[in-house]
Parts: C-alpha cells; sequence; structure tokens
C-alpha cells in the first residue's frame, strides 16, 4: 500500500465507479454499452459482479483500469480511488497505479503471459516495476509467491507453453498479488481451473484479504462460488446494474426479477423431477437497448409501466434494485410466484413430462475399457510405448438414464467418451468391450461399423468448434445422415433436417442461415440437432453447458431431458459440474488418473460418497449458500 495512504481514514478506502459510462464506436455508431454505473470496492470485502454474457461485466473492470479496447470510450462519470480521480490522471500516473495499487486477472491467462519469457523473470519484471526490490531479492520474492500460489520449485524456469491452463492462471495471479495491490478485479479468475484448484485458488485469496485487506472486484458467472465469497452482490443487465445487495439478502430473497429467474435457472438434486426455469430470450443486443426497462421482453411481471421511463435505481434498505415493482421493504414476489410466471414463459422444450423410457436390457456395457496414447520417438517416429489415459474402465447404461462422468481435467473422462463413440480408433490403442444393445463396438469395421456410429452420437463443449462455419445449418444437418445413413431418399433427409430444427427449439428461419449468426446456446442447439439427426440411442454429451449462461444452461438442459423422456435417450453426461449432475444424472461415476474411483447412484455418490477421492472432489466444488431468513 502507498505510505501517502497509510493514514486515511478506513471510510476512505474505496475504490468506487460513480455514473459512469462507457460508450463503443461501431459501424452503427456510438452505442452505450455501461450505463450509469455505480459501484463502490471497498478494502477488505468483496463485491461479485454477476450477470450474463454481455451484459457489461468485463468492460466494466476494463473501464475501472482505464484499459478500455481502442473502439471504447468513458463518456460520463467517474473513477474515484480513495477519492483521487483517476480519469483526471495522465497515462503516466495510470501506468503506476496499474498493477502497484490495482492489480487485475483476466479469464484467459495465456493471452496475458509472453511466450518467450520464462515464468520468474515475468513475476521478477513486475516486482521490479512496481516494488523496490531488485536482483536477488525481487527472484526470492518472485519463488515465494509461485510456490504460494502451489505451483512446483521447477515452475521458475520453465516457459508458459509447458504450463497445463490452470498453471497459467496461477501464475498471473502469482504475478499480479506479488506486488501486493490494495484491489483486485478478478475477471473469471477461476472458470479455466478444476474445482480443487479454484478452491485453493479462492482460499488464497481469501487469506490475502485477511492479510492484505485486499479489496476484490469477483466477476463471475459462478452464483454459487458469489454466495459462498462474496460481501455484496452487484447484478448487471444488458450495460446498466439492475440490483446492488449484501450477499446474504441476494441469496434469501433476491428482489429484481431478473435475478429470480437467474437462481430460479440453477439446476440442483432439488429440482430434478421438474424442468428447470429458464429465462426465455437474450440479452438485448448494443442497438436493441431501446427506452424503458431493458428486462421488459423477458421479465415474468412487464407491464405497461415498464416501458416509460427508464425505471431508477432506487436507494433501498442496504440494497438498491431497478424495477418498477420494487419500493424499499416491500416483499419480493415469492420464489413459487416467480416459478409460475417463468414456466409460462418458457420454451416448449421446458414443458415435457411423464417418465424416461427406460426398458431393462442395458444399452451400453462397457468391460474393462482401456485406452493407450503412443509415445513416439526418433527419426521415424517409432511407437516405443504407450501411455495409459484410461484404465479397466467398466460400466452399464441403459436406455432412458444418464450416467454423469466426472472428475478433474485429464482423468480420462472426454477420452473415455471419444473411445466409446469410436473417434480414437487411429490415434490410440483401445482394449476392452463396449458392447451397444450386444454388439462389441470395437471389433466393428465397414458397413457395420457405420451403422454402429450413428447409434452413438457426441456433443461437445464448444458449439462453435464443432459446427463447420461454410456449412449452412440444413447443410450441416444433412451431413451426418448423408454420411452415415446414405441410403436414406433426399426427400425424406430434408423432411428430417425440418422436423429436427423444430425439435430442439430452432427458430422457422434457422435452416437457412450461418452457425455463426448464432447465439452460443442456439449453436449447442444445433449441434444437437446434428447428433440426432442419425437417430442415435446414445449421446455422449462432453461438458455441453460449461461454455453457457446460466439461463441458456437452463435451457440446454430442459431440452436434454425432454428428448430423453420422449425419445428413451441414454446419455453419458461428462461434466465438471455437480449441480448439473445432480439435476440430470441417475448414475454417477467418478474418475480419477484414468480410473473408475466410484460408481453408484446419484442419490449415493452425491450425498455418501464413499471413496476419499469423491468425498475430496465434492467438498470442494461452491455450493449455493441461501442464508437463514
Ligand atoms: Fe420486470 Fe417491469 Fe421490473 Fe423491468 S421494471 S424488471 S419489466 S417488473
Amino acid at each position: 500500500m502507498s505510505q501517502s495512504l497509510q493514514h486515511q481514514p478506513a471510510a476512505a478506502r474505496h475504490l468506487q465507479a460513480r455514473d459512469l459510462d462507457v460508450h463503443i464506436d461501431t459501424d452503427a455508431g456510438s452505442l452505450a454499452v455501461v450505463d450509469a454505473l455505480s459501484v463502490s470496492l471497498q478494502q477488505g470485502r468483496t463485491v461479485a459482479l454477476v450477470g450474463e454474457s454481455g451484459c457489461g461485466k468485463s468492460i466494466t473492470a476494463l473501464a475501472l483500469m482505464r484499459l478500455l479496447p481502442e473502439a471504447g470510450r468513458i463518456t460520463g462519470g467517474q473513477v474515484l480511488l480513495e477519492g483521487e480521480d483517476v480519469l483526471a490522471l495522465p497515462e503516466s500516473g495510470m501506468r503506476a497505479l496499474r498493477g502497484k495499487r490495482i492489480g487485475m486477472i483476466f479469464q484467459e491467462p495465456a493471452t496475458s503471459l509472453d511466450p518467450v519469457m520464462t515464468v520468474g523473470d515475468q513475476v521478477v519484471e513486475a516486482i521490479e516495476r512496481h516494488l523496490p526490490l531488485r536482483g536477488r531479492e525481487a527472484r526470492e520474492r518472485a519463488r515465494q509467491w509461485l510456490q504460494r500460489v502451489g505451483l512446483p520449485e521447477r515452475a521458475f524456469e520453465s516457459y508458459p507453453f509447458t504450463l497445463s491452463g490452470g498453471q497459467k492462471q496461477r501464475v498471473m495471479i502469482a504475478m499480479v498479488l506479488s506486488t501486493e495491490p490494495d484491489y483486485l478485479l478478478a475477471d473469471e479468475p477461476t472458470t479455466a481451473l478444476d474445482v480443487t484448484v479454484q478452491a485453493q485458488v479462492m482460499a488464497l485469496l481469501r487469506e490475502l484479504q485477511r492479510e492484505q485487506r485486499l479489496g476484490l472486484l469477483l466477476i463471475t458467472h459462478d452464483l454459487a462460488l458469489v454466495s459462498g465469497f462474496a460481501d455484496q452482490v452487484a447484478l448487471m443487465y444488458a450495460g446498466q446494474m439492475v440490483e446492488l445487495a449484501p450477499a446474504g439478502d441476494f441469496f434469501r430473497a433476491p428482489a429484481h426479477p431478473y435475478a429470480q429467474a437467474l437462481l430460479r435457472a440453477l439446476p440442483d438434486a432439488q429440482r430434478r423431477d421438474e424442468p428447470l426455469a429458464a429465462i426465455a430470450g437474450s440479452v438485448p443486443g448494443l442497438s436493441e437497448r431501446l427506452g424503458g426497462c431493458r428486462f421488459k421482453q423477458r421479465c415474468p411481471h412487464a407491464m405497461p409501466a415498464c416501458g416509460e421511463p427508464v425505471p431508477l435505481f432506487r436507494p433501498g434498505a442496504g440494497r438498491e434494485v431497478r424495477c418498477v415493482l420494487y419500493a424499499p421493504g416491500a416483499v419480493p414476489p415469492t420464489p413459487r410466484e416467480t416459478a409460475q410466471a417463468l414456466q409460462a414463459t418458457a420454451p416448449a422444450s421446458a414443458t415435457a413430462d411423464g417418465a424416461p423410457k427406460a426398458d431393462g436390457a442395458p444399452l451400453l456395457e462397457v468391460s474393462n475399457l482401456s485406452v493407450g496414447f503412443p509415445i513416439r520417438k526418433g527419426l521415424l517416429r517409432r511407437v516405443v510405448g504407450h501411455v495409459d489415459a484410461v484404465q479397466g474402465v467398466s460400466f452399464t447404461l441403459r436406455a432412458g438414464r444418464t450416467l454423469g462422468l466426472v472428475g478433474e481435467s485429464g482423468s480420462g473422462k472426454t477420452t473415455t467418451g471419444k473411445a466409446i463413440v469410436q473417434l480414437l480408433r487411429r490415434q490410440a490403442r483401445v482394449t476392452g468391450q463396449a458392447l451397444l444393445q450386444g454388439v462389441d463396438l470395437f471389433r466393428l469395421e465397414g458397413d457395420a461399423l457405420r451403422e454402429a456410429r450413428a447409434q452413438a452420437q457426441i456433443v461437445f463443449q464448444d458449439p462453435f468448434g464443432s459446427l463447420n462455419p461454410r456449412l449452412r445449418v440444413a447443410e450441416l444437418l444433412e451431413e451426418g445422415l448423408q454420411a452415415l445413413l446414405p441410403q436414406l431418399p433426399a426427400g425424406e433427409r430434408r423432411a428430417r433436417v425440418e422436423a429436427l430444427a423444430r425439435q430442439v427449439g430452432l427458430p422457422a428461419d434457422a435452416l437457412q442461415r450461418w452457425p455463426h449468426e448464432f447465439s452460443g446456446g442456439q449453436r449447442q442447439r444445433i449441434a444437437i440437432a446434428r447428433a440426432l439427426a442419425v437417430q442415435p440411442r446414445l449421446l455422449v454429451c462432453d461438458e455441453p453447458t460449461s461454455a453457457l449462461d446460466v439461463s441458456v444452461q437452463a435451457q440446454i438442459l430442459n431440452l436434454l431431458r425432454e428428448l430423453q423422456q420422449r425419445l428413451g435417450l441414454a446419455y453419458l453426461f461428462i461434466t465438471h459440474n455437480i449441480g448439473v449432475v445432480g439435476y440430470l444424472a441417475h448414475e454417477v461415476a467418478v474418475m480419477q488418473g484414468g480410473r473408475i474411483v466410484e460408481l453408484g447412484s446419484a442419490e449415493q455418490v452425491l450425498h455418501e460418497p464413499r471413496h476419499e477421492y469423491t468425498r475430496s472432489l465434492l467438498a470442494a466444488v461452491p455450493r449455493l449458500v441461501v442464508p437463514a431468513g
């Protein structure tokens, strides 16, 4: 902390945005991305900035640091660092402040690290820039910080490309925190990390907060993480703050209809017999933010008064809410009323009922599955051995059932899924058995293999990467049909494609459009439709919702649940999200180091885990903490 500020009264120790306006220059003119935003970050406290993608969270953090992209401008309001007007500082003054007083951690560490410098040198450079330490002292401090974030000694001499995503994120955290900033803006700092590493990083941040009175602005989509960590929640929607409340109040009784909808959309084991309350529609784009409340198209309580003028941000008892329904002290709508209203606006896919069509016979029986990737050496790249990614995996999956496959990165989940859908035939040595309706998938060739491939399809995490951008949606859906069911007449193929688009809730004109014209959630619907085109019995879903906002995730989970009930599909559902597992899975298998270490009913594994690893994994998962009323 700078010496000049040591004696300031505690009340002045804030980083504040006051009525902050940010515009972005586009072909359509200058558009507001952040609108009259006020938030105050106090030393030693955590404010969580939450809301869906496109609500302006990251741009707010960048504005506080004066690091907006070239097309962005702060057009109004103030940023005050302990009373000092940050916007009035020359760029040289701002550079001195960044890193030393205010640190920032981004979601994607790879872009923030220099690929040609060792990790140690990068941390040393940051220390020497901001602290009066040089040479051996700076190196010693860098080593200590790399150790403190849980990196091995050798990391100091490593280059970023030799580290995993999680390790790179820890380097970033060490680099930013080693200069002991007073305020930290952390934009999805743990999103790319496994839950156990996430728990370590969050514990470290908490410790530093206690030691150094770090003021933390935590930008995240993970409401469970927020509920256990934040002191205050700032909810943004379409560039505006719509609710600002102490975390306990926010989670106990969210007041803004958007806050209520987000919390209702979270999957968990208690809601497994009902569709999730998905929020219809999406955040309005920059040019669609017209007068009145910006949430009105999606709000179940919308009324004429919500049209004009923009609802004021009314101060309440420790809470502020931008909604005409809210009056300080008034009782917000009950969760039941909210649920009923939201269900009325949910897409058709969320209204399925009826029990899953499970028949007694196993659909998929995997026994003793092992997958080894070749180790090649020498000029001729001869295979000199194999590294086992999956070893001796066995499980059974029935029609209409979901097996959740959980575990940390590198535990072999995705490799298991890919081996079953025959994606590793060329790259790896696959042994064991995978019987799909009694037929061993690993022994098939030619036409028999093609037919079996149609029966077992896969949906990936990144719906954009898995869709060919040069094909229209209709062509994308037909492509799989042509490859796996070439005997199908063209007319029937087209009819099936049209029916599929309807089935997954795509808009009527979707078939003639390109993948890039769709949102993430709609692209995932296209990927699911593509997998369903060949009428599979088994879907391997590899983290299909982890790149999506919670509201869109709810839509996709509802869709998958409805399809399972209607078509009797079996899902092998790979995920790190225990809430999703609790909501969807009937059985759960826990993987560690390429092996299944625990397998049982979802109820047993999630509530009475027997294996030590399962217990530690579940302990690290953030849970939604709802304080008693
Ligand atoms: Fe819904 Fe109206 Fe409140 Fe907006 S102002 S959140 S539309 S009730």
